[in-house]
């Protein structure tokens, strides 16, 4: 079964730069409104397209474990907008089972592939902030946050962009231990790490002097933590206790 995970935010909260720390091969593109990319460079990989059949065609061939549906509020907002004249409530029928279908299409692809649906937010009648959708009468009929385990919610906050892991004032939420802190950086080579570790995708490490499972950082993944501190300390170590060992061998240095 593959794994959707939602990220919601504004425009310009750091949602699609959240993709530039994934090699060029490492991601697969669905670019619902065909938006250029924030940052240089490409992926391999990519889809423009605003249309379920030819998504959810892309989704079962395409090479990569990870996949990004960058703006998917479009989907919802071009098919209103094609079906503007139609008069009655079906057309929100209809546009609610297609997105739904579209998220329990996930379930059909490979445990270890995990696809990342990235839309805006709006703010509903109790202040909460939420993933945008074209409005009440399609809320009625699904609250698409329930189909996610994970929901991130991207925000910059005097110029730090970061995920929102947990929150009260929007929907972000996170199985328990899948994050140590309710704001981590916008980093989503990091969570998609994370994710892997967390779910059992890829081998645990574990921490030498610790005993903790070695979790990535942003822009080191566990494997460059494993290798690295390896190399520097002679064992593995979670970055906690090789900024211990860091600061250990420099007092040493100093008191020698
Ligand atoms: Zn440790």
């Amino acid at each position: 079964m593959g794994c959707p995970v939602l990220i919601i935010g504004d425009s310009g909260s750091g949602k699609s730069t959240s993709m530039r720390n994934f090699g060029a091969d490492e991601l697969s593109l669905i670019n619902v409104n065909s938006k250029p990319l924030p940052f240089r460079g490409r992926f391999t990989n990519t889809l423009k397209s605003d249309n379920y059949d030819s998504i959810e065609k892309y989704l079962k061939t395409q090479p990569c474990k990870s996949v990004v549906i960058d703006d998917c509020q479009y989907l919802l907002a071009n098919e209103y907008m094609r079906r503007s004249k139609e008069i009655g409530f079906q057309k929100f029928n209809d546009i609610a089972t297609n997105f739904w279908k579209l998220i329990r299409s996930i379930e059909s692809l490979p445990d270890d592939v995990i696809v990342y649906f990235l839309g805006h937010t709006d703010t509903d009648d109790n202040g909460v902030i939420r993933f945008k959708t074209v409005g009440k009468l399609l809320n009625e009929k699904i609250t698409i946050e329930g189909m996610f385990t994970t929901v991130l919610h991207a925000t910059v906050i005097d110029g730090i962009y970061t995920f929102a892991t947990q929150s009260k004032n929007d929907t972000a939420k996170s199985p328990m231990g899948l994050f140590s802190e309710y704001q981590i950086p916008n980093d989503l080579k990091m969570v998609d790490e994370s994710i892997r570790v967390y779910y059992g995708f890829k081998p645990e490490h574990h921490c030498t002097d610790c005993d903790t499972i070695i979790m990535p950082e942003s822009g080191a993944t566990v494997e460059q933590i494993v290798d690295g501190t390896t190399a520097a300390y002679g064992r593995k170590l979670c970055m906690t206790c090789a900024r211990k060992a860091q600061a250990d061998a420099k007092s040493t240095t100093v008191s020698n």
